[in-house]
């Protein structure tokens, strides 16, 4: 389309140029040459002009010296003198054929007709004669052209003298074709002899013939008026020019002489000059077609190569080269358009390139990282390794971003100097990196990984300071773990919070532990609509005085029952709204139903003290030690009823700030207890400062314990410690009597287990708590 149009046009154009010279040109020489050949023709009119009274007097002369010699003549005198007109007709015949003339008359003194060659055809007889006889009266001869029925004659008339008059003679020659033609063969015009007449021209004679012959008498007189300048007209098919010139004659209209020179025939050696000039125009034209042709496909192929790689680059395809030809503008375009081309695909490469890597590390993005794992799963075995940097935010927080950035550059540098070459190591988003390892079995993927950790954990130097790296790694492998790349990122996720959880460094994924993931996906989700849905509830359990024997406090512990899932532990739910944030408005909750069950059984005239738990979160809530004294004056529980127990391992995670939120609690009352002690790893000195009122032995130390184990010198040497410190030491766990037995002798001030009473409910507990006291009464 582009092809035919552009070539087309330059073609067109061409042709276009070529022909409107050649047409100027023979404009221009059909112009002048007409111009040229008209003026040519109208002086050649003009000479025509001259030489026709030089021809045609020459002629009246000579006819006039016949007549004198006629008029001489001794024979016709006595003719005449005879009076016989056959006699004077005779000598008339005689002389005229001897001169040649075609007609003679013979007219008596008066002008009467006497004898004559035509005969007495009314023509030669009376009027007919009248003007030129007057004329030769007056001038004493008369030369004049005569219209005699339809012919035209000059006549020459004189006086025959014997002495006097005795007559006038006439002779004339026929003015005719002939005549014409001789004028003719002496100047190259036409001449032609007329007469105005009704309908046109009355034509005697002339040297045209055939169809402008016919169309002369068919002229307007108007169209020549006499003797003025040349006229061009049409005769027939051709344009002449005419010169109308009067002859010396007589009659009404008079008799005309018409020069006339064809335009047509003037310009008939020119014509075959046009002719060539429009050969040659024609041929140049077929020249310029081809020339055209060449030069259009010269210009517009590489054009249209040039709009075809357009196009492929905007179908996106960079590949093939653009082809330049030549130096000239199109060559130059073409180069300029490769140029493009190529910085467009360059340009394009690299904004694919950064849609796909991460701009810190140069490494593989999530989305590239992901494709690929889609594209390995078609082979055999593969291992997704999800790694996530310990403490990184700490680094951050502290060291800034600058080293925050520069540690990840390192991690990114190290895990692929690490990997094998095909495997594939990406960053996720964050701290957060993945390595793909292809044709691997479980066994290799784990040693691999810990090769893997061992070359994180070498020391990183930065210009300014030695930062000690460590990550936790989580392996799922495909087909073991999943046949898809979402199941098998999902399960290295979950390996890999496992290994942080655990702090195991790498951890492979369980069959099943996804399971428990949804399951907790789920239950967080469920877990805020648990208050209002009224599923939460309290259980007590007893914790017993040993020296008293009597119930001392009860715990409270929460339960959960789920709408479609039943039960659930608080050793599952605990962890997941602490994590989810949820537990502040838990442990409220707990609060508030705890102290509003004492205030009830205060009122019913029991005493218990009751203890809640708190969760390590809870010791970040600045605003806690506020709550728990508003609930405890809405309830109207004196402060010292309340026993908040905290998990060893909670105040070991920030002793610092835990330690001040312990004051604040304790300034209010209430007393503290350090729940699980023994799991915690807390030292001496670090409990020193603690300000709790008792610990409490963790159950895993004395559910088991008998005499002479491990778990009871463990339990004995901390009721000391706990002693020496002045604090109240508790036991939990206590299911046997051995036990029990073991905690007396070793003088542990409370007990609490199932071999009391598991948690119940308010009710029930109540009344375990009469008949526990009716027994031991
Ligand atoms: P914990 O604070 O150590 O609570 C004692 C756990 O030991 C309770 O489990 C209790 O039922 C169980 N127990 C009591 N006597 C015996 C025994 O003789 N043998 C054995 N094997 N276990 C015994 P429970 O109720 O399932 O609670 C589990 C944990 O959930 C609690 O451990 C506590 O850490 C947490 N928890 C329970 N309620 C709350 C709560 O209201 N707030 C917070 N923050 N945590 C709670
Ligand atoms: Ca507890
Ligand atoms: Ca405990």
């Amino acid at each position: 389309m582009m092809k035919l149009r552009l070539h087309g046009r330059i073609v067109a154009l061409l042709i276009g140029l070529v022909l409107a010279a050649q047409l100027a040109t023979f404009a221009v020489v059909h112009l002048a040459t007409e111009r040229s050949v008209r003026a040519q023709l109208s002086e050649e009119l003009a000479v025509g002009e001259r030489v026709w009274r030089r021809f045609h007097e020459a002629r009246g002369e000579q006819l006039l010296e016949t007549a004198l010699v006629l008029a001489d003549d001794f024979g016709l005198k006595a003719a005449v003198a005879s009076g016989d007109p056959a006699t004077v007709e005779s000598a008339l015949r005689n002389h005229a054929s001897r001169v040649g003339a075609d007609a003679a008359v013979m007219l008596g003194p008066d002008g009467r007709w006497l004898a004559g060659l035509q005969g007495d055809s009314p023509g030669w007889r009376g009027d007919g004669l009248a003007a030129p006889l007057a004329a030769a009266e007056a001038e004493g001869f008369s030369l004049s052209a005569l219209p005699v029925e339809g012919r035209l004659y000059q006549l020459a008339l004189i006086p025959v003298m014997a002495p006097n008059r005795i007559g006038w003679v006439g002779i004339g020659t026929a003015v005719d074709g002939a005549y014409a033609g001789d004028f003719q063969a002496l100047t190259g015009l036409d001449a032609s002899f007329a007469r105005d007449g009704a309908g046109g021209l009355d034509v005697f004679a002339s040297s045209l013939s055939g169809p402008a012959r016919e169309s002369l008498a068919q002229l307007s007189p108007a169209q020549l008026p006499t003797g003025e300048a040349v006229r061009d007209v049409a005769l027939g098919e051709e344009h002449w020019f005419v010169l109308a010139l009067p002859m010396s004659g007589s009659g009404e209209p008079p008799v005309r002489v018409l020069l006339q020179g064809s335009l047509d025939q003037a310009m008939a050696p020119y014509a075959t000059l046009k002719t060539r000039i429009l050969w040659l125009s024609g041929l140049a034209a077929a020249l310029a077609l081809l020339v055209a042709g060449f030069l259009g496909r010269g210009i517009s192929r590489p054009v249209v190569e040039l709009a075809e790689a357009a196009q492929r680059v905007q179908d996106g395809d960079y590949s093939r080269p653009i082809a330049v030809h030549g130096q000239d503008e199109i060559g130059r375009l073409a180069a300029a358009f490769g140029h493009m081309q190529q910085g467009i695909a360059a340009r394009e490469q690299r904004i694919l390139h950064q849609a796909h890597h991460d701009g810190l590390t140069g490494l593989p993005n999530r989305s590239l990282a992901r494709e690929r794992l889609d594209a390995a799963l078609g082979s055999a075995r593969v291992a997704v390794l999800m790694l996530d940097l310990d403490r990184f935010k700490e680094i951050n927080d502290t060291l800034g971003h600058g080293f925050g950035d520069q540690v990840l550059e390192e991690v990114g540098k190290r895990l692929r100097q690490a990997v094998r070459p095909g495997d594939l190591v990406a960053r996720l988003g964050g701290d957060e990196f993945m390595v793909l390892m292809h044709d691997v079995d479980a066994d290799f993927a784990a040693s691999r990984a810990r090769l893997l950790l061992e070359q994180l954990r070498k020391p990183l130097d930065l210009p300014s300071t030695r930062i000690n790296l460590d990550a936790s790694l989580g392996l799922a492998l495909h087909p073991d773990h999943g046949d898809d790349a979402q199941t098998l990122l999902r399960r290295a996720d979950i390996a890999l919070y496992d290994a942080k959880q655990n702090r195991s460094g790498v951890a492979v994924y369980t069959q099943g532990r996804d399971e428990v993931h949804l399951r907790q996906l789920a239950l967080v989700g469920d877990l805020r609509q648990s208050i209002a849905r009224g599923q939460l509830s309290l259980r007590f359990q007893p914790k017993v005085d040993l020296a008293t024997r009597r119930v001392a406090h009860v715990e409270a512990l929460l339960r959960w029952q789920h709408h479609t899932l039943g039960p659930v532990s608080p050793d599952e739910f605990i962890p997941l709204s602490e994590r989810s944030g949820f537990v502040h408005e838990i442990t409220r909750f707990v609060l508030d139903t705890a102290l509003a069950q004492n205030a009830r059984w205060r009122t019913g005239g029991v005493d218990l003290g009751v203890a809640v738990n708190l969760s390590a979160m809870d010791l970040m809530d600045a605003d806690l030690p506020d709550f728990v004294q508003a609930c405890l004056r809405q309830h109207q529980v004196p402060p010292h009823r309340l026993i908040l127990e905290v998990t060893e391992g909670a105040l070991m995670r920030d002793v610092d700030y835990a330690i001040r939120m312990l004051h604040r609690l304790r300034a209010g009352g209430v007393r503290l207890s350090i729940d699980d002690f023994g799991t915690g790893y807390s030292s001496l000195a670090q409990l020193k400062r603690m300000p709790v009122d008792e610990i409490k032995i963790d159950k895993s130390f004395v559910m088991h314990m008998t005499e002479e184990s491990d778990d009871a010198v463990i339990v004995r040497s901390t009721i000391e410690l706990g002693h020496n410190m002045g604090l109240k030491v508790i036991a939990e766990g206590v299911e046997t009597d051995v036990s029990l037995g073991l905690l007396s002798r070793y003088r542990c001030d409370m007990v609490q287990g199932y071999f009391f009473s598991p948690p119940l409910e308010a009710g029930p507990l109540l009344e375990w708590c009469r008949r526990y006291s009716e027994a031991t009464a």
